[in-house]
């Protein structure tokens, strides 16, 4: 049973995120999607409501666990008895960031990998504070997240 945990910060989870899981569930046999419980960030939404948005949006799916993740990735995936790590990339920019990363945790944990997934084409350019901003504005956010994420953003902007 090959699971690995995909750990992020999901203010709001997007169909860039969403391509990501339903690739990696063609060779992987579950996903367990970590939320960042980081108040540093700042986020939009809150560790439950990102929670929730995420069940709904993967409801399609099986073998998907969605849980918070308070504290050092690795202890969790450790803990999780889990050894890979999943990550999304899009364009080169996330490169650099996603290297250092993967390196470091390598260097702290050598059981553990991490490997990466790209999305599809159209959702290179999307993030999180894109569809923020958009929404924000009032503008369409549709094409770039799922059903009830845009549903809780016109909520938290009306
Ligand atoms: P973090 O703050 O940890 O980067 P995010 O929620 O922004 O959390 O992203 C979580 C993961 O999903 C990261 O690996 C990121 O590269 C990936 N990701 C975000 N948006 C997309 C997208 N549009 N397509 C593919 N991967 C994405």
């Amino acid at each position: 049973m090959k699971t690995v945990v995909y750990p992020g910060s999901f203010d709001p989870v997007t169909k860039g995120h969403i391509d990501v899981i339903e690739r990696a569930l063609k060779i992987i046999d579950e996903i367990v999607i970590a939320v960042g419980d980081n108040p540093e960030k700042k986020p939009l939404f809150s560790t439950e409501e990102r929670i929730d948005m995420i069940k709904e949006s993967t409801k399609h799916l099986e073998n998907i666990e969605v849980e918070k993740l308070s504290g050092l990735l690795l202890d969790y995936v450790k803990e999780k008895n889990c050894k890979i790590i999943l990550r999304g990339l899009r364009a080169i920019s996330d490169f650099e960031f996603e290297f250092q990363r993967a390196l470091l945790n390598r260097e702290i944990e050598k059981d553990i990998e991490t490997i990466f997934i790209m999305t599809k084409e159209s959702y290179v350019y999307l993030n999180s504070s894109v569809v923020k901003e958009i929404a924000m504005f009032k503008g369409n956010v549709k094409p770039f997240v799922p059903e009830i994420v845009e549903k809780k953003l016109r909520e938290k902007f009306s």
